[in-house]
């Protein structure tokens, strides 16, 4: 990918669980800044926390992005100048700072125990002082400290916190300070080796470029810190945008705990969600594009995004919407499109739910490419996801008619009968099947019949789909074939008033 700026953003993701549509926003906001300024969007897998990080979750959260289109230029498997990216494959680097921390006396190595640590803590609180580090490791001398060190004794690096305040210009929250005592000499290095979230966020962030942090307000109170230690490598820190959370109706921050709506990306993509509309759903939970618009495209959001029509305010999540706006993708998209989504399927379905993809392909078997485009076409005005497709086309190539009620009432009316049947005599004696030689015999039948609008159509309409909506008749006569079309015409008319 050509750069054609200093702009460099990226995402973050911890690879704990599967991505959150939070995420999913912050990624796609990361993309649309680094796109939208010829800058380079990079994507950073923080799995420092040994425990609770997996391969499968970062396969995951990478198959997700990708779903998603929001392609990174560098990364874990795309390489770049400035890896590795993958935290766990940094631990030299983060060492090798955090000792330069200590030669230069900006931090110490503390021997501490948990239990010390916790008992000194619960003493604090009780005394009513905050329950920061005490200090007992800061004056420790240096030869001892090396020596203790040396003799194998564990300890781990405290960064040495300076009693002074810190402002912030963000570009979503404005000026934002944060008054000094607020935190006390925090850990940079565990010691199991492994850097604190804080301390391996800046010397990546300043390591790689970043020009620019995007990220969720949640780790607005994260920045001091953060700021800290970029004063204390003497760089630059990256300009701040803290994106407002995306919350439940009750205005809580939206969690998989609190069971709503799904908080998986992937759940939204096996129901046969469109990443399309999850983009303009989400992007639009926290940007203003400026006028009314409730959905945009890519490159409408690209030419609108700047970080000054982020919102200060958390938005709620509302399924329904989601869902009128996937709906509208789909409503207006080409057979070619709809194949398209239906090919890249709903991604790893568990045992015992229904993979509406493979559904699709088994129940259009019998068909062409042509032919299947043109049917997943004609039913796309009567579905609001990829997975209701399957139900409408199995409507029209499945062996059986399923007759709903409002239909089997249709059908129940007087002389509809003799209108089928008269219908699928006409219809034998066509020479060549069309849906306009379709519509002239069902216009003769009607006449013959006595019969016209809907008197005439819904009989016909429930005998072959056995529903009361659907696609234009002569599209639907197309699409069954003549054989069909007679012999469901036949068998309606022998159950028919
Ligand atoms: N790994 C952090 C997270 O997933 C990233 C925070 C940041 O963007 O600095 O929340």
């Amino acid at each position: 990918m050509h750069t054609t700026s200093d702009v460099r953003v990226r995402f973050a993701p911890s690879p704990t669980g599967w991505l959150h549509v939070g995420g999913a926003r912050t990624a796609y906001f990361n993309w649309l800044f680094a796109r939208r300024h010829g800058g380079a969007f990079v994507l950073r897998i923080e799995d420092t926390d040994a425990a609770r990080s997996t391969g499968e979750s970062e396969r995951g959260v990478l198959d997700d992005l990708r779903w998603l289109g929001l392609q990174w230029d560098e990364g874990p498997d795309a390489g770049g100048p400035y890896g590795p990216y993958r935290q766990s494959e940094r631990l030299d680097l983060y060492r090798a700072r955090a000792d330069e921390l200590i030669a230069r006396g900006l931090a110490f190595r503390c021997f501490c125990t948990d239990e010390s640590l916790e008992e000194r803590r619960q003493a604090a609180l009780a005394a009513g002082r905050p329950p920061h580090y005490d200090g007992r490791c800061r004056t420790l001398g240096p030869d001892e400290s090396a020596r203790r060190a040396a003799a194998g004794e564990p300890c781990s690096i405290r960064f040495k916190v300076a009693d002074r305040s810190w402002a912030l210009r963000d570009h979503v929250r404005g000026e934002v300070t944060f008054p000094a005592g607020m935190v006390g000499d925090f850990v940079i290095l565990r010691s199991s080796g492994l850097p604190t979230y804080n301390f391996a966020c800046v010397v990546d962030d300043a390591g790689m470029r970043i020009s620019h942090v995007l990220r969720a307000e949640e780790h607005l109170a994260n920045t001091p810190r953060q700021l800290m230690l970029y004063d204390a490598f003497g760089a630059t820190p990256p300009e701040y945008a803290h994106v407002a959370l995306i919350l439940n109706r009750d205005r809580t921050k939206m969690s998989k705990r609190s069971g709503e709506a799904a908080v998986a990306v992937g759940d939204w993509r096996r129901a046969g969600f469109v990443p399309e509309a999850m983009l303009s759903y989400l992007a639009l939970l926290g940007f203003h594009p400026g006028d009314d618009r409730e959905i945009l495209s890519r490159e409408e959001l690209l030419e609108a995004f700047t970080l000054d029509r982020l919102g200060r305010s958390g938005s709620v999540f509302d399924a329904a919407k989601l869902q009128w706006v996937n709906a509208h993708y789909l409503h207006h998209a080409s057979g070619e499109q709809l194949a398209a989504w239906l090919a890249t399927g709903p991604g790893p379905v568990p045992k015992g739910e229904t993979d509406w993809s493979a559904r699709v392909t088994a129940l259009t078997a019998a068909l062409d490419e042509t032919g299947r485009r043109k049917l997943i076409e004609a039913v796309r005005g009567n579905v609001a996801t990829l997975a209701d497709i399957a139900g409408e086309v199995s409507v029209l190539t499945g062996a059986e008619v399923v007759t709903e009620p409002d239909a089997a009432e249709a059908l129940a009316t007087n002389g509809a009968g003799a209108l089928l049947n008269a219908l699928a005599g006409a219809l034998d004696g066509l020479a060549e099947w069309s849906g306009e030689g379709f519509k002239s015999a069902l216009q003769a039948t009607g006449k013959a019949q006595g019969r016209k609008g809907r008197d005439l159509f819904m009989p016909v309409r429930a005998a072959l789909t056995g529903r009361t909506h659907g696609p234009e008749l002569p599209l639907l006569a197309d699409l069954l074939g003549k054989t069909r079309c007679i012999e469901r015409l036949q068998d309606a008319a022998r159950r028919a008033g």
